[in-house]
């Protein structure tokens, strides 16, 4: 059996999954190999997952972000979610979650993760609840042998709803929203009909075992997350908090690797207390969040009011952020949706970073600006996090190539461009000698960190095609603003 990497990590051993992540992220080897021994961050990295570019969550270092697709019962169609992974990848997603709960789940899963360049994450809840003719029905033989097959696919990291307890369920009897988690709530109704203890809990010591073989990286779930602000930090949330803190521990003696979900709707004030929290409770293990929203008046919206949150959370110390898209509460999310919702979870990953003084990290705000600076429109939108949609709201105005070159846009214009005024008077008085200093970012250590138009990934392995049945997808197909 090959062992996990945070085995190989306490033995002493920097493996080359190590070694790339050092690479990607900077550091040094033998830093990453401490965090991986001491559970602060992990690798997740199936050894059946040939295709993958191995890449590490942990607060220590850049803030990833995870793009949820999949299919539903009402929308299910497994050429689109190939491209949907494709247009994830292509926008920067550092992992995909794959919760398809519709038709074709084994087949979606496997393309998924023989295409994925990036760890590929599931609910197995979801496909047992689909094999079952009811969720009462759902035995502890039957998630076994759902986690089992699905870690032999070669998934990186599963959320197991492991923390949800038969006593926590009377704490949510107050609150506005109940349980909104999907994980959460089938589970809930699991134990109420068959009077005993989730079985994904009573069973976490087997599921470990499993996931130690194949060298899956365990989510605690956090079934009890708060659906809206009023039922933010409840007794229910923290309860649960408690189990999963427990489950950290026993799963780290089995030699997984793990780390931890979060919520969910949570005001502004209260999210940095959240990640103080889960970080005592859990012994500094990585907190995965989901938003949180700040607010819950904006359905249609929700990719903002999620994205502040998550960056006060990343700020905090949350090491990756589960997006959410414009269609969150609606409906299925699209390709533009996921574009969309990438985008704004890009943004507050960076802003975290930035704010947090990781190594290197504003280099590329500094590039970017001096690129605008000098009125170098080309090299903007090389910079830009999404290069397409800004050369294509640059040329809506103004689409000749001769604008390329010209010294003022369409939104002041010639005459009030501040940037031309403001340079012409610093040209005349000689005062321009070291405004315009290049950042090199090919040398900034955030290099392969933020490299446009593809986050963290390397760019030759996102791939430039993706055939299902015959049928080859590009990303001309999916990008409407290519
Ligand atoms: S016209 Fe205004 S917005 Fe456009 S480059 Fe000049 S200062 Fe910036």
């Amino acid at each position: 059996m090959v062992e996990t990497q945070i085995l190989r990590a306490r033995a002493g051993e920097i493996t080359p999954a190590m070694e790339r992540v050092a690479e990607r992220e900077n550091r040094d080897p033998e830093f990453v190999r401490r965090q991986v021994a001491d559970g602060r961050a992990v690798i997740p990295n199936n050894h059946a997952h040939e295709s993958l570019d191995p890449m590490i969550i942990g607060r220590e270092f850049s803030t990833k972000v995870n793009a949820n697709i999949g299919n539903s019962e009402t929308t299910s169609d497994p050429e689109g979610e190939l491209r949907k992974l494709h247009t994830a990848v292509h926008y920067g997603a550092d992992t995909v979650m794959d919760l398809s709960t519709g038709e074709a789940l084994d087949e979606t899963r496997e393309a998924n993760i023989g295409q994925s360049p990036v760890p590929v994450g599931t609910v197995p809840i979801y496909e047992a609840v689909k094999r079952a003719d009811d969720p009462a029905d759902i035995t502890r033989e039957l998630l076994l042998d759902v986690i089992e097959k699905q870690a032999e696919q070669g998934v990186d990291y599963m959320t197991v709803h492991a923390g949800v307890l038969m006593e926590h369920l009377p704490l949510t009897d107050g609150r506005k929203t109940g349980i909104v988690s999907r994980g959460g709530s089938i589970l809930a109704r699991w134990i109420e009909e068959n009077g005993t203890q989730n079985p994904l809990y009573t069973g976490f010591e087997e599921i470990c075992e499993i996931f130690a073989e194949h060298d899956v990286t365990v989510s605690l779930g956090d079934g009890l997350r708060p659906g809206c602000l009023a039922d933010a930090s409840d007794e229910a949330q923290f309860a649960e908090l408690e189990t999963l803190g427990a489950l950290t521990r026993t799963a780290w003696d089995h030699g997984v690797q793990v780390m931890v979900e979060g919520p969910g709707h949570v005001p502004m004030d209260e999210i940095a207390g959240n990640v103080e929290r889960q970080r005592e409770v859990c012994d500094g293990a990585p907190f995965y969040v989901l938003g949180p929203l700040v607010t819950d008046i904006a359905p249609g919206y929700d990719h903002i009011t999620s994205a502040i949150g998550a960056t006060e959370a990343a700020r905090a110390g949350a090491a990756m952020l589960c997006y959410v898209t414009p269609k969150e509460h609606l409906g299925l999310p699209e390709e533009e949706d996921v574009r969309d919702g990438l985008a704004a979870y890009r943004i507050a990953a960076h802003a975290a970073d930035v704010a947090n003084d990781l190594p290197g990290a504003r280099d590329w705000d500094d590039a970017l600006s001096e690129a605008r600076y000098e009125f170098d429109w080309r090299r903007q939108f090389e910079l830009a996090l999404d290069p397409e949609r800004a050369r294509r709201y640059h040329d809506q105005t103004l689409p000749g190539d001769n604008y390329k070159e010209a010294r003022f846009c369409s939104m002041c214009g010639a005459e009030f461009c501040s940037m031309r005024i403001d340079r012409d008077a610093r040209d005349a008085d000689g005062e321009m000698t070291d405004i315009g200093d290049e950042t090199d970012l090919d040398g900034s250590p955030a290099a392969e960190v933020n490299v446009p138009p593809v986050g963290t990934h390397d760019a030759g392995r996102v791939p430039d095609e993706i055939e299902i049945d015959g049928i080859t997808f590009t990303p001309a197909e999916s990008h409407a603003d290519d």
